[in-house]
């Protein structure tokens, strides 16, 4: 197209990569300010038991508290510091945040919950992830299994032997890993067979589906009985309504997660403190 289209097209296509290129640079400049100035801050969003509806863990969702546009969602910057190796800052911030807020938790009360942390396949394949973990829990001095880590199926593309090693070096100190967005990346079931998973949460494209379609039905039911006979429990991410819940109960799903439930929400004081809506079906 660039070469038909004539000179004044080539200088438009130029300037807008310049432009594009420029805008990326600007950017990634803010990302990397926003880490130095401490701008990235922690939302919780509940997990939930179908059958006992109380509260068994809570996922950490990073935001960027922007000084003049407000609170930015991650998948607004998640993205771009994958490309730039930046997210190796956010995601040890993250699980700095995370254990900081764990132990002063544990301070305030006797019993608390695990949190999950999402971590992306750039930081789960990086040579030291098992230090900087190992490390932060130390210096926070928390019991390991408060922490859970959430990983993509994209995490498990590298080398195989590293994965399962990884994987095994964080279970052997009681994380739970599980496997996040199921259902829409591309592992193939004997990857599934193969390493060893605690939970396998699936994608809210499928919750959507679930009392709506046969076909909806269909899949989850394949999805929960594949998993429990691998020994893993399952989550429905994304839970938008009572009738969700109703036939995931039927399904023998074990845990929800969604809007309907709980929205991602900031830390509160003590882990107990959050507003939870007492779900009617679990009344
Ligand atoms: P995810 O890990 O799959 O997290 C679930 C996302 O779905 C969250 O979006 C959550 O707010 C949203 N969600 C929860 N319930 C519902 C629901 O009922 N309906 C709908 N429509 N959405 C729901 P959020 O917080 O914007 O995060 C988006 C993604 O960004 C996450 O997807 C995760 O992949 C990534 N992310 C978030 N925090 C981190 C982080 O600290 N590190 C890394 N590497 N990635 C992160
Ligand atoms: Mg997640
Ligand atoms: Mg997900
Ligand atoms: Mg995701």
């Amino acid at each position: 197209a660039v070469k038909t289209a004539g000179k004044g097209n080539y200088r438009f296509y130029e300037h807008q990569l310049y432009e594009d290129l420029r805008k990326r640079v600007d950017r990634e400049q803010e990302l990397r300010h926003a880490i130095e100035n401490d701008e990235l801050l922690i939302y919780y969003q509940p997990r939930l038991d179908i059958k006992t509806g109380m509260v068994s863990s809570m996922e950490a969702l990073v935001r960027w508290q922007h000084p003049s546009r407000g609170l930015i969602e991650p998948l607004e910057f998640i993205g771009l510091a994958e490309e730039t190796g930046l997210i190796l800052g956010i995601g040890e911030l993250v699980l700095d945040k995370v254990c900081a807020q764990l132990a002063t938790w544990s301070q305030r009360e006797r019993e608390i919950l695990p949190v999950s942390v999402n971590v992306s396949p750039r930081q789960f394949n990086h040579r030291h992830f098992i230090k900087v973990v190992t490390a932060c829990i130390k210096r926070h001095r928390i019991p390991a299994q408060l922490l859970e880590i959430e990983i993509t199926e994209s995490c498990m593309m590298g080398d195989s032997h590293d994965v399962s090693a990884a994987l095994a070096a964080l279970q052997k100190m009681g994380i739970k890993i599980l496997i996040d967005d199921f259902g829409t990346g591309y592992s193939s079931l004997s990857q599934l067979q193969r390493l060893d998973f605690d939970v396998l949460k699936v994608d809210r494209a499928f919750t959507s589906e679930v009392a709506k379609t046969e076909e909806g039905k269909v899949f989850f039911t394949a999805i929960i009985t594949m998993a429990h006979a691998l020994g893993m429990r399952v989550v429905a991410e994304g839970v938008e309504n009572a009738r969700q819940i109703e036939v995931l109960r039927r399904l023998q799903c074990d845990e929800i997660q969604g809007f309907y439930i709980a929205k991602p929400l900031p830390p509160a004081a003590r882990q107990s403190d959050f507003p939870l809506q007492i779900m009617p079906v679990f009344v």
